[in-house]
């Protein structure tokens, strides 16, 4: 029987039972209408903010857990559990994504999540989000291969704006992560499409994007896509870039790479999906007219997966909804 599912950016039509609602979800999120990936499951392989990195302008805020430990975190059944039970009706998916707000790829069962998916749901393609920091261990690279598109990252490749920016644990050089990278496109015969994260005055400077052209072009991505900040990141000096200086950066590597360079548009809606959830949104309306609170207190609060909610707050910023305001705690929404 179809039945309307509510995602980030509006409802869906999907054939669905009833039972689809019945269960709360504690490792999957969404669907949520991505821009990479359009209508993409969120699989969350590790606890809040466990990563070897502690970007100036990751949306889910500071790092709490900085490492490259790689940790069971969870039961994989119990993540197993929830996945069969989404998947019972096989709904409608673009994709199934590892993503989170924290590094998939330290999660030490990976690959007994990635083969069971393949083997029980060859159908559907299989997207794993990753700041490719764990990419120079041949383990890791071994278990991933299986994944039908793999999106990495490299916001720099001189060390000092490495650490500028993407603030690694200690002792994490942006060489490695390079030559992981490069080591992944020899081995791997899926997509790779690589996210360059574009810092205004910082990484967009003529001796870094020299850098980070060159680097481009020996890991030889598919594609490379630009992104800049879309609602306040961790630090309040990252501003976002400009479409004309992305256009700018875009055009200069294009003149050495021969790979589609592409700038992450704002979310094209899809035309079922006109607007975020209306409940969702008067839920987050009604909180925030009350009460500025951070993105994790409205998950929280509403019992939201910190993702779903990103995506909406970051829709309802762009359309100018939301005030932000940074606070000691982080950085705080109120309705306008
Ligand atoms: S942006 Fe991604 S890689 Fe960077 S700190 Fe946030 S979760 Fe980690």
């Amino acid at each position: 029987m179809p039945i309307t599912l509510k995602t980030a950016l509006g409802n869906r039509i999907y054939n669905l039972e009833p039972h689809f609602r019945a269960m709360k979800y504690k490792h999957l999120f969404g669907p949520v209408v991505s821009r990479r990936l359009g209508v993409s499951l969120g699989v969350d392989l590790v606890p809040y903010k466990y990563c070897p990195l502690n970007c100036v302008y990751c949306e889910v805020q500071n790092t709490t857990h900085l490492q490259t430990r790689r940790e069971a975190f969870f039961p994989v059944n119990e993540i197993l559990t929830e996945l069969d039970h989404f998947m019972l009706d096989r709904p409608h998916l673009d994709y199934i994504t590892f993503s989170g707000a924290g590094e998939p790829t330290l999660n030490s069962s990976i690959s007994e999540i990635i083969l069971y998916i393949k083997s029980h749901y060859p159908e559907y393609k299989l997207a794993l989000l990753t700041n490719g920091v764990l990419l120079d261990s041949d383990e890791v690279l071994q278990e991933i291969l299986p994944c039908d598109v793999i999106l990495p990252s490299l916001d720099a490749a001189s060390q000092e704006l490495y650490e500028k920016v993407n603030r690694p644990q200690s002792g994490l050089l942006v060489s490695d992560q390079i030559a992981g990278l490069i080591k992944l496109r020899e081995r791997y015969a899926g997509q790779i499409w690589l996210e360059v994260f574009i810092v205004p005055e910082i990484t967009d400077v003529p001796a870094e994007l020299k850098l980070l052209r060159a680097a481009i072009g020996q890991i030889s991505p598919d594609l490379v896509q630009l992104n800049s900040l879309d609602r306040p990141g961790a630090e309040d000096w990252v501003k976002a870039a400009s479409t004309q200086r992305l256009k700018e950066i875009k055009n200069y590597l294009a003149e050495e790479l021969a790979m589609p360079i592409e700038i992450i548009a704002k979310i094209v809606t899809p035309p079922e999906a006109k607007a975020p959830d209306e409940e969702i949104v008067h839920l987050i309306r009604g909180s925030l007219s009350r009460r500025e609170s951070t993105a994790e207190d409205l998950a929280f609060m509403l019992d939201i997966h910190i993702n779903e909610i990103s995506a909406i707050l970051r829709e309802l910023n762009a359309e100018g909804k939301l005030q932000t305001d940074r606070r000691a705690r982080g950085v705080c929404y109120s309705w306008k």
